[in-house]
């Protein structure tokens, strides 16, 4: 087996003809057989499919030490920028408006939280619009660069951070929620920590997706093996629903992560290409080398360059048909 290149071309290979095996209990419907569906190079858990609800899940559970490994310092980036110039641009514009959708119905100086703040994209965009914000991350070092206006707490789990009770008008986890180890503690502390009727919006990649399915085991967010969690929608819903939250609305439009999402994740059908090398390419640190052919530099720029248009073609489809690669779900306290 070759070392991947970096933390983002770690291979995923199909598992063909698997059937059941017993697991843990599944958070969303505690069913306890599942069905391997994918090995993940240099790890011995593979992602299996909960048999009622669908959930993808790591089997056997990783250790919270394994977890550890899997986020070394540079997967956030050195000083707070992530990307080269251009796309750090576009992140920000992106991020400024999302957080004009997210802004809807909230009242004047609200309290947001970010659950997995990171570099702090999304609590800039919440300060700018004269919220309250503030932010939880496992990792100090993924912190920096953080806007000053946020309140930071360095915490393992939500819990930890031992907020109070019903302080928040609305907590948003953007893309993070597939990362956590304990999707159920999370949603229960969520409740607790909103204000009645507060608002809770949790963005993730949709296992249902059409592009998850179509692209199989190269589906770019499947992001192995951080990615501890593969929602479908239904079981996304399902998981918030059964602890106390009433879903309002879902959303499968994402600019920022579906186009690119389809891009991506067709090159990784290609046997002969470094996975995610599109990716790795346009990334700023972790791979100071960029350690591909000039053919494949050639090759990863021209897919960019005409993949992208008809990427967001099929992100415009998709989302029409609910199928979205990325889905953001908005769900009310009862
Ligand atoms: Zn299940």
């Amino acid at each position: 087996m070759t070392k991947p290149t970096s933390l983002y071309s770690i291979r995923v290979t199909s598992v063909e003809g698997a059937s059941p095996e017993a697991v843990d209990a599944c958070p969303v419907c505690t069913r306890t057989t599942a069905i391997p569906l994918y090995a993940i190079e240099g790890i011995e858990p593979r992602i299996v499919v909960c048999e009622e609800c669908g959930l993808g899940s790591f089997a056997p559970v990783p250790s919270p030490d394994e977890i550890r490994g899997f986020y070394p310092d540079s997967y956030y980036g050195s000083t707070g920028r992530k990307f080269e110039g251009l796309v750090e641009t576009l992140v920000r514009v992106v991020a400024a408006r999302q957080a004009r959708f997210l802004s809807r119905g909230l009242p004047a100086g609200a309290r947001v939280l970010d659950v997995g703040c990171g570099r702090g994209v999304m609590l800039r965009a919440f300060a700018d619009r004269g919220f309250e914000v503030h932010g939880t991350e496992v990792s100090e070092a993924a912190t920096l660069g953080v806007d000053p206006r946020a309140t930071l707490h360095i915490t393992p789990r939500l819990a930890d951070a031992h907020l109070p009770e019903a302080s928040f008008d609305q907590i948003v986890l953007w893309h993070v929620f597939e990362h956590l180890p304990d999707p159920q503690e999370t949603i229960k502390e969520i409740h607790r920590l909103l204000k009645p009727g507060g608002k809770c919006v949790i963005a993730v990649p949709n296992f249902s997706s059409l592009q998850s399915r179509v692209t199989g085991a190269g589906w770019f967010h499947l992001d192995p093996p951080r990615h501890l969690y593969h929602f479908p929608v239904t079981a996304l819903r399902r998981l918030m629903e059964n602890q106390g939250f009433k879903c309002t609305s879902e959303h499968h439009f994402s600019l920022r992560q579906n186009p690119f999402g389809w891009v991506q994740s067709v090159l990784n059908r290609v046997p002969s290409l470094p996975r995610n090398g599109l990716y790795v390419l346009l990334h700023r640190s972790g791979s100071v080398e960029k350690p591909f052919s000039r053919p494949q530099r050639w090759l990863f720029r021209m897919a960019f360059l005409f993949g992208m248009p008809i990427a967001v073609v099929m992100s415009v489809f998709t989302a029409l048909i609910r199928q979205g690669a990325t889905v953001t779900v908005v769900a009310r306290k009862r």
